[in-house]
């Protein structure tokens, strides 16, 4: 099944004409690609490792897209940078795959760095809890003095769909200006990512960042509980 540019939102407008074709073909080529490795690596087993490599082959997947509709943008351009953080002041929630990812990444520093980040995640508990989106603004336990991110590697689906033709938006009005074509294509990446591990009974009700990766380093067995579908981040 082929993917079509059609349906697309009033804003992608702000795409170049004489480009559709060929970043619907290449879109399209990513889409194959992608379910391909990841029909394969379902059939490889019920293993953590596996579901590891089917994430990072969705990441890569949403990167990708970003990649091909990028230069196909008419007189705008992405105002995102690295330094320009003001969607890290925002409550971002992670699913729970997300949450053990970052979590095992923050075991790979060592000991000491562990234990830095597991205080620093505490904090940030204490503030983040029983808090919504409206009453949140705080800079993110993840980003450095730089406005640059700690984890950029393995930050969750919510923060790499963050894009903008308008940083004074983002700023002021904590609004996202994006372009509606590739919010569909992440749309659909994030929905077949949901899907794939539901239709497992894996658990896949996000909860928020940083009590959720502090929760996945706490829990003793929490890779295990989550292959098991028990969902070990019953956080409110
Ligand atoms: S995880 Fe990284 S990208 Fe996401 S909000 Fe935090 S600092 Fe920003």
């Amino acid at each position: 099944m082929g993917w079509t540019a059609q349906g697309s939102t009033v804003d992608n407008s702000v795409l170049l004409e004489a480009t559709k074709e060929k970043m619907v073909a290449e879109i399209n080529t990513a889409l194959e690609t992608a379910f391909g490795q990841i029909h394969a690596l379902n059939a490889a087993g019920h293993t953590l490792a596996n579901k590891v490599e089917i994430m990072k082959v969705l990441y890569a997947l949403n990167d990708r897209f970003l990649e091909i509709v990028t230069p196909c943008l008419d007189g705008v351009k992405l105002r995102c940078r690295k330094g320009c953080a003001h969607c890290c002041e925002f409550r971002v929630e992670a699913l729970p795959m997300e949450a053990l990812r970052i979590a095992e990444h923050l075991r790979s520093l060592g000991d000491e760095a562990l234990r830095e980040w597991i205080l620093k995640l505490e904090a940030h508990a204490d503030y983040a809890k029983g808090r919504s989106e409206r009453n949140y603004q705080r800079k993110c336990t993840f980003m450095d003095q730089e406005g640059a991110c700690r984890i950029y590697e393995v930050r969750p689906f919510k923060c790499r769909v963050y894009h903008s033709l308008d940083d004074e938006a983002c700023r002021v009005h904590r609004k996202n200006y994006k372009i509606g074509l590739l919010g569909q294509l992440e749309s659909m990446v994030v929905q077949s990512t949901v899907e794939l591990f539901a239709k497992e009974g894996l658990s896949m009700a996000p909860a928020e960042l940083g009590q959720s990766v502090l929760t996945a380093l706490n829990a003793p067995d929490a890779e295990a509980a989550w292959l098991m579908r028990n969902n070990f981040l019953s956080i409110q």
